[in-house]
């Protein structure tokens, strides 16, 4: 088998082996998230007038807060309702509380996984910025830009702008984009004032005069007569097996025996509101409704009527309710009739009669059907209470409305091409600075042909490098990457969670690319800002002319090994808890050195700074044998197509040259390269291309001097 088949199946048992782990590792189906424990602690301190939760409701699913009766508002988690991942790639657990009004009421985190938070900044720099929201109202636009903030008087036009957290700038801004979202969903489920446009409207201008007959005819004025036998067969027991049921059924029209006897109508279209109320009741009832109310009338008569008896006026019924779509109407007696029952002209005497009100925020579309539902909970004894429900459908005709025409709101950007935008320029700086390396790459030979010149641009890069990509821009690649990649193929690929952070995703597809071409080293040896750290340590120690550790080759190359075990622990702990492989992943000193600049706690700085001291007395200590990023770019790196740093057939035996000039040891004793260890400083082919640096080609100008001397003395 050819070594690169060989290399090619092997490479791919590893990830396949990894996968494998991961999949394992994960729960079959999506379960059904338990309360965490201090969910009940969280609701109180974020309502600390609370002295009742309600049921938690399922649509939306949140927790209503109570203060004795008063409702106070709602508690939800953002989990439940947004499935946007935070810059882990695992999403963000909030709890949220809004008030009656809108207004965040508090926000208390739950769980996150965010790697700034979790080992960087620490959690208060993010539950400060997380409190910036509380007395701030959903129906305000608010927009993360700390320069604005600063200046910015109070909001005039509804924006707001909130102080952002710097180096978390990822995190912050999906955060403010999850309290969003969440807080408009609940609101326009829950609150008045909330609501989306209704997609049909009742057309007030339309009235055709109609009694009580032709508005049964039509079934504008529907009657739902409920016989008995339907009402056992619905229990599934004789009416008689319950004593609350003790009635006397009257017998119907169609000679059935009747357990209720029900009318309903949908009162705002004029030709039915206005006929059956009479045009002064019409009026008032319209009149005292809010804006976008609907309203219902349910009326009957018979044994069991469909209000308990002890139904206070301004509840919410029990035994009958709306439907639409299979989902639940919320409706509410607006008191409107008194309980002298309902005598429409021409039509029947009804003793029970109540007008509902739908909120405009309910989601009920008058034009499609909806459904009366009546639901009895009955006692069979002591012990046993049977259900059942049963429903009844109306519909109106279509001319009876007009389509609201919603105003087009030009839906915002996403939030990753919102960041791209913002941050165009650096892009541009980091894509011309990419053109420019794989220029240098491409014609590599040419390049190096002036060592002096070459030198000066390749520190200049790797200063661009240190300062630009890494301190300013935070494009410090991590292993960490490649977990939320892993977990990411895993859970299912979303690329908007790596669109986030426009550097992270560029330098990521063009090492990707570049593996394929040129191997693991054009990104150490030219775009890790820690491996640009190594290399000043190392000139360092040029300069103070410290005597390099030479490690004995079998030792080295054992050494070298450690770095792939160190890879293989970190992916594989992240399917067992993303917390543990987080914190193993302190083993890069990344966020130490880079993002946070050696502003951290002392440990953290310590381990670091013994890294590059270390690497005072080993070229790049670090990346020989613990880099897991690089171990794990090295293994990708093991299908780039092209072997690009050419070879003389004397390098490796007799000349050793550039294998003591390869300050990495990436040259083996033939004089062949270890792809899989060479940063591609290009130093072997400056080496190559100067005459007066091969000593090859010295050694050969010696040889062509001394015959032509030799010549000469002959002649
Ligand atoms: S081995 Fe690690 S630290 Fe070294 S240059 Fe590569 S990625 Fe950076
Ligand atoms: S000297 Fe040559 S072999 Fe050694 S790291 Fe540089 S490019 Fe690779």
């Amino acid at each position: 088998m050819c070594n690169w088949v060989r290399q090619f199946l092997l490479t791919t048992a590893f990830w396949a082996a990894v996968l494998l782990v991961m999949m394992s590792s994960q729960p079959a189906a999506a379960m059904e998230k338990p309360l965490p424990d201090n969910m009940k602690a969280s609701i109180q301190a974020i309502f600390p007038k609370v002295t009742r939760l309600g049921e938690p409701e399922q649509n939306p699913p949140v927790v209503p807060v109570y203060q004795l009766n008063e409702l106070l508002g709602y508690a939800f988690r953002s989990t439940d309702l947004s499935n946007l991942p935070g810059f882990s790639g695992d999403p963000i657990d909030l709890l949220v509380g809004i008030d009656t009004q809108g207004k965040f009421v508090g926000v208390h985190v739950l769980n996150h996984h965010e790697p700034i938070f979790m080992h960087g900044l620490g959690e208060g720099p993010m539950f400060d910025f997380i409190y910036q929201y509380t007395g701030r109202s959903v129906k305000e636009r608010i927009i993360v830009d700390s320069r604005r903030a600063a200046s910015a008087d109070e909001s005039s036009n509804g924006t707001v702008y909130i102080d952002g957290v710097t180096k978390a700038t990822v995190s912050v801004l999906v955060i403010n984009d999850i309290l969003l979202s969440v807080a408009l969903k609940v609101a326009r489920a829950k609150l008045e004032g909330f609501e989306q446009a209704e997609p049909s409207r009742v057309r007030l201008d339309l009235y055709e005069a109609l009694d009580w007959q032709q508005l049964h005819q039509r079934d504008w004025v529907r009657r739902w007569s409920l016989a008995t036998e339907d009402v056992e067969k619905g229990l599934g027991e004789s009416l008689a097996t319950y004593p609350d049921l003790e009635i006397t059924p009257v017998r119907g029209e169609d000679g059935r025996l009747l357990f209720s006897d029900l009318y309903y109508a949908y009162l705002n279209p004029p030709s039915i509101g206005q006929n059956l109320l009479g045009v002064d009741e019409y009026t008032r009832l319209m009149a005292s409704r809010k804006p976008g109310e609907h309203l219902l009338l349910v009326a009957s008569n018979g044994p069991y009527p469909y209000v308990e008896e002890d139904f206070r006026p301004g509840t919410v019924p029990t035994r009958v309710g709306m439907s639409q779509n299979g989902l639940p109407v919320d409706i509410r007696d607006t008191d409107f009739l008194d309980d002298s029952g309902f005598q429409s002209a021409q039509g029947p005497y009804l003793e029970h009669a109540h007008i509902f009100r739908i909120k405009e925020q309910a989601g009920f579309d008058p034009a499609q059907p909806l459904n009366l539902n009546f639901n009895l909970d009955v006692n069979r004894n002591h012990l046993i209470r049977d259900q059942a429900s049963f429903s009844d459908s109306y519909v109106l005709p279509e001319y009876l409305f007009e389509k609201v025409e919603v105003a087009e709101v030009a839906a915002p950007d996403p939030l990753w091409l919102r960041i791209w935008k913002d941050r165009v320029v650096d892009i541009s700086v980091l894509m011309i600075a990419l053109v420019i390396l794989t220029g240098l790459f491409i014609w590599q030979h040419r390049m190096t042909r002036h060592s002096t010149w070459f030198h000066r641009f390749r520190w200049g890069f790797l200063l661009f490098t240190l300062g630009f990509v890494g301190f300013y821009t935070q494009g410090q690649l991590s292993v960490v990457n490649i977990y939320t990649l892993l977990l990411a193929l895993v859970d299912g690929f979303d690329i908007t969670i790596f669109l986030l952070d426009p550097i992270i995703f560029l330098l990521w597809t063009y090492v990707f690319i570049s593996l394929f071409l040129w191997g693991r080293g054009l990104f150490c040896g030219w775009l890790c800002p820690f491996g640009v750290m190594q290399e000043l340590t190392s000139k360092a120690a040029k300069l103070l002319k410290i005597r390099q550790l030479k490690i004995a080759e079998q030792r080295h190359q054992l050494l070298q090994k450690i770095k792939y075990l160190v890879l293989v622990v970190l992916v594989g702990s992240a399917f067992y808890s993303l917390s543990v492989a987080e914190q193993l992943a302190e083993i890069e000193p990344f966020k130490t050195a880079v993002t946070m600049a050696f502003v951290r706690s002392w440990p953290f700085v310590v381990y670091t700074a013994l890294l590059l001291a270390a690497g005072l007395y080993i070229h790049k200590f670090f990346c020989r044998y613990l880099c897991p990023l690089g171990a794990g770019l090295a293994i990708l790196g093991r299908f780039s197509v092209f072997k690009w740093l050419q070879r003389r057939k004397e390098c490796g035996a007799p000349c050793k040259l550039c294998k003591v000039r390869c300050e990495i040891d990436s040259i083996n004793r033939d004089g062949s390269i270890d792809y899989d260890e060479c940063v591609q400083c290009l130093e072997c082919i400056v080496i190559l291309n100067n005459a007066d640096q091969c000593a090859i080609e010295l050694s050969q100008q010696k040889q062509r001097k001394s015959r032509r001397i030799a010549v000469k003395q002959v002649a």
